[in-house]
């Protein structure tokens, strides 16, 4: 059995390095994350050349998303790196300072002055120290330490149940598109989004420079929750972006918004990662614990179609152990996910042909427990919207579109195959992907598949047919 659930690796530091990366796509890696919050446009394009190099050489799809740092707002620099701060200190977030001490530290957004009241509760260093507002005057904000720890340069900051008013798209960011946009990356993930307009937004600049990547909106901040249907109507894929979000919300609401963005999100034929602190205890440990283990099973019972690494493969000390670990977790979970296809099928709402018959697929393939769908598609629409009703059958699109083969790496159920070409034939085409799909070995004679086509042949858009095919039946046509 394959794996159905795709795994997002971040690079970084532990990953950069050929032989470890090479083992990484080895090992099932389905996207890689560029986390655009560290390293230059040079040291992200260093990863993308070596990431193509080894996939070309291996013939694997593994998508590429970059990941643009949004306002994330930081303390600034200390004086000795860092300090420690004891509950009931006094603390100053001071916009002026350079390099901080134990009474004060700078601020890379002097606007949250403005966003900030006596009362107000700032989270550092996702939630590890909280401050209480005390005075919020013009070039300072006073606070006392309610839970103290060490705090180290750049730590973020976040204000508790959101409402900080920082625009989505930085000037940083919107040069980082143009990197994204140069480096040709399949995926767009935009930070900190609070509604549609933000995502809209990130489109324009990203269509602009020239690329027709997906986008992704991170949810991650308290108001994103409440505008949630409107970012599903702007973006193709949501991250349960569970560190930020868990610091504003409360960490124990998330659990439950992990579902419900899930569930909202397949509604919407929108794709899903779930993100952060999967198995965190593997940046430092070669085995994850019992329930690191769970906590990656239930997101794949949730429906997730990503998983996502952040630090365990770009700084930790076991890259592909990680990995590995993941994929074995993610397979089993999906063994035992419980297939209530009838009841999905039956409330979905849909007009467009190409959709009927995606949907038609599904609800056949599953009652005739056919052994793969063949979804020869020039989009990747109907993959995605077969993909989003779990049948237990696994979704072969079949496309001669490069950029559809990668966005599609990212569909939970769906393993994208290139055919070089599209014979306008209809008889050879069929038999060609007959073939193609035997010479993977996913089927053999005998075995029933079902296909779906769009007639005239290559035509986005236009999928019109259904055929349910046993393989071998036919003899091949003449040329
Ligand atoms: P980040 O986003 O890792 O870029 O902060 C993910 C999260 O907040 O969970
Ligand atoms: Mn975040």
């Amino acid at each position: 059995m394959q794996r159905s659930t795709k795994i997002v690796a971040t690079l970084g530091p532990a990953s950069s390095d050929e032989a470890v990366l090479r083992r990484m796509v080895q090992a099932g890696v389905n996207i890689v994350r560029l986390n655009f919050s560290h390293g230059s446009a040079d040291d992200h394009r260093a990863r993308v050349e070596l990431l193509r190099r080894i996939t070309h050489d291996t013939g694997t799809t593994v998508g590429i998303m970059a990941d643009l740092q949004g306002p994330k707002i930081r303390v600034g620099k200390f004086e000795h790196g860092h300090i420690d701060l004891a509950p009931g200190d006094r603390f100053i977030l001071d916009i002026a300072c350079k390099l901080g001490n134990q009474e004060r530290v700078g601020l890379d957004y002097p606007e949250l002055i403005d966003d900030l009241e006596p009362g107000a509760v700032l989270l550092l260093d996702d939630g590890r120290i909280v401050l209480d507002v005390l005075e919020v005057l013009t070039q300072e904000i006073v606070t006392t330490v309610r839970v103290g720890g060490p705090l180290s340069n750049n730590k973020g900051i976040n204000r508790q149940g959101g409402g900080l008013t920082a625009p989505a798209l930085t000037t940083k960011d919107r040069q980082d598109i143009r990197t994204a946009a140069e480096l040709g990356v399949d995926f767009v993930a935009v930070s900190f989004p609070k509604n549609g307009d933000d995502m809209r937004q990130a489109r324009k600049l990203l269509t602009r420079a020239g690329s027709a990547a997906l986008l992704v909106a991170k949810i991650e901040r308290a108001e994103a929750i409440d505008a949630l249907a409107d970012i599903l109507d702007a973006t193709d894929a949501v991250m349960v972006a569970r560190g930020d979000l868990a610091v504003e919300v409360g960490d124990a609401a998330v659990p439950a918004l992990q579902k419900k963005i899930i569930r909202m999100a397949r509604e919407h034929n929108r794709v899903t990662i779930t993100a952060t602190q999967m198995m965190e205890s593997m940046i430092t440990s070669p085995v994850p614990t019992r329930a690191e283990v769970s906590d990656v099973a239930n997101a794949v019972l949730d429906g997730t179609d990503a998983v996502m690494l952040s630090a365990e493969t770009a700084s930790g000390k076991y890259p592909v152990e990680t990995l590995e670990a993941m994929a074995r977790i993610c397979l089993e979970a999906e063994k035992s996910a419980e297939v209530t296809l009838d009841k999905d099928v039956l409330d979905r709402v849909f007009t467009r042909i190409d959709q009927s018959i995606a949907m038609a697929a599904i609800w056949t393939a599953y009652h005739l427990k056919v052994k793969a769908i063949a979804a020869l598609t020039q989009s990747g629409s109907t993959a995605l919207w077969m993909s989003r009703i779990n049948s237990g059958v696994p979704i072969y699109a079949l496309t001669p579109e490069v950029n559809s083969r990668y966005k599609m790496s990212m569909y939970r159920d769906v393993f994208p195959l290139l055919m070089k070409q599209m014979d306008t034939d209809r008889d050879r085409l069929l038999w060609q992907a007959e073939q193609l799909l035997i010479e993977q070995g996913v089927v053999a004679p005998g075995d029933l598949i079902v296909l779906t086509i769009g007639e005239p042949i290559g035509v986005a858009g236009g999928t019109n047919t259904l055929k349910i095919v046993r393989v071998g039946e036919h003899p091949p046509p003449q040329p």
